[in-house]
């Protein structure tokens, strides 16, 4: 039975039970705000309900039913760009029979006026069977969620000033050229200042998360050497990670030789977007590791990809938590994490930000079994990778729009012997080139190195 006859079985089925039923499936239909359309398998509209009919301006159901969806529901983004048929990601949901879920598409009525929506399309069978889409206006949403941003940016950046003052004092007064305390003192003045920082953290991380959220933060692509810059943002984590006890290494261990080897990989990214993306898994990394476990950074080409691993052998995330960490403000709470100190942010700044630059980010892990948390850039090969850094030379000598280049990014300490820019490549995919690891090799954890 497909999802029609539920409507016209009211015409000739028993009363008892089922007609009641049926009816009232159609009276919810006819009542409820959220539009409702069901198409065949061809995308062509069997039935829409009133409130459908009302957000896309069509007039009357009779407008719309017999059309192909595209018809009736067209939309922009949220630059007020128009998506075609092949950037639709409804029609391919549609197409490819799959459900899908999405906040993104603004809603452009017959008459021309736009509202955000969410949709979802369920289908109802297999290939070439019906499908439910619902579309769901998410005007007052959106404005309750830009006000609650505007407010968490103001308060968070005013709050983030004195914040900034009293930890500067306080790291005066335990310093000992600039002050004198006892030793109970100090230890009272310790604890003050970690909680000043966290506190100055939290702001900064809450601050950050508004700015991308509501567009204002800017994207700036630079072609890279992505194994380089990302060696050189490590590397500046070297002294936290031996601090902690832990050992580090970076690229492919390679059993021939006991070395480990780097392959050159390109791709555009934002250079402080993957510094701090980076900059925060390694933090997490250490945090949620014990002393004497274990850090692995690599990055390798994987087809159209460049795949960047941070893996540690620490706490590990259970599954239950894993489906959730990216999430806004979401912490693990167990008797390990309790003690360890964090907001809840960071991997929400890391997916924001990883997705911005056109990636993708996701985790693997085990519970008491190391984590790697895993970045996919898209690839650019040797050829193109040049042909953008010429375009940018140009740019920049021209005196336009002026992008940052990995070489002018600071430089750690220990990397300023090594070129930030990579040997002149030759051929896509690109050379693995050995280079000597700083520390021992490390096997990645069994469990995620997948
Ligand atoms: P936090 O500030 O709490 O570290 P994050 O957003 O960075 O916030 O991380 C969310 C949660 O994911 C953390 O509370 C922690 O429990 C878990 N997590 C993140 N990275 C790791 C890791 N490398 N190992 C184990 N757990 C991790």
């Amino acid at each position: 039975m497909g999802i029609l006859d539920i409507f016209h079985k009211q015409e000739t089925a028993q009363p008892v039970p089922a007609a009641p039923q049926t009816g009232l499936a159609e009276k919810v239909l006819n009542s409820i705000t959220e539009g409702v359309l069901i198409v065949d398998g061809k995308n062509i509209i069997q039935m829409i309900n009133p409130a459908a009919v009302l957000m896309t301006g069509c007039g009357a159901a009779e407008n719309a039913v017999s059309l192909d969806i595209g018809t009736i529901l067209k939309f922009e983004n949220s630059q007020g760009m128009k998506i075609e048929d092949a950037s639709n990601l409804i029609l391919a949901a549609l197409n490819k029979n799959e459900a899908l879920s999405i906040r993104e598409y603004i809603l452009v009525t017959a008459q021309g006026q736009k509202k955000p929506v969410a949709v979802t399309v369920t289908p109802m069978g297999g290939l070439g069977g019906e499908s439910i889409v619902t579309v769901r206006d998410i005007t007052k949403e959106r404005e309750e969620e830009g006000a609650q941003m505007e407010f968490i940016s103001t308060a968070s950046h005013e709050m983030r000033t004195p914040v900034a003052s009293i930890e500067g004092y306080l790291g005066l007064a335990l310093n000992p050229q600039t002050a004198t305390i006892d030793d109970r003192a100090r230890k009272y003045l310790e604890e003050a200042h970690a909680s000043s920082k966290h506190l100055g953290k939290l702001f900064q991380d809450l601050l950050d998360t508004t700015k991308l959220d509501d567009g204002k933060l800017k994207v700036h692509m630079t072609p890279v050497e992505v194994s380089t810059l990302v060696r050189s943002i490590v590397e500046g984590q070297v002294p936290a990670i031996a601090a902690k006890g832990l050992q580090y290494s970076f690229g492919s261990p390679d059993s021939r030789n006991g070395i480990n080897i780097e392959q050159l990989s390109y791709a555009s990214v934002d250079v402080d977007f993957l510094r701090e993306v980076v900059n925060n898994l390694l933090e997490n990394a250490i945090k949620y590791t014990p002393a004497g476990g274990a850090i692995w950074v690599n990055v390798r080409g994987d087809g159209d990809r460049v795949l960047i691993n941070v893996t540690d052998s620490g706490i590990g995330i259970s599954p239950e938590d894993l489906k959730h960490i990216f999430q806004k403000f979401y912490r693990v709470d167990n008797s390990q994490t309790r003690e360890i100190g964090g907001t809840g942010l960071g991997l929400y700044l890391v997916k924001q930000r990883v997705e911005a630059m056109g990636g993708t980010v996701w985790a693997e892990s085990s519970f008491g079994d190391g984590s790697t948390f895993y970045i996919s850039l898209p690839r650019l090969t040797a050829e193109e990778y040049e042909r953008r850094k010429q375009i940018q030379a140009n740019q920049e000598a021209m005196g336009g729009a002026v992008v940052r280049a990995v070489g002018s990014a600071p430089s750690p300490a220990g990397t300023q012997g090594r070129s930030a820019e990579p040997t002149p490549p030759t051929m896509a995919p690109a050379p693995v080139a050995p280079v000597a690891s700083a520390a021992p090799p490390v096997v990645p954890p069994n469990n995620v190195a997948k």
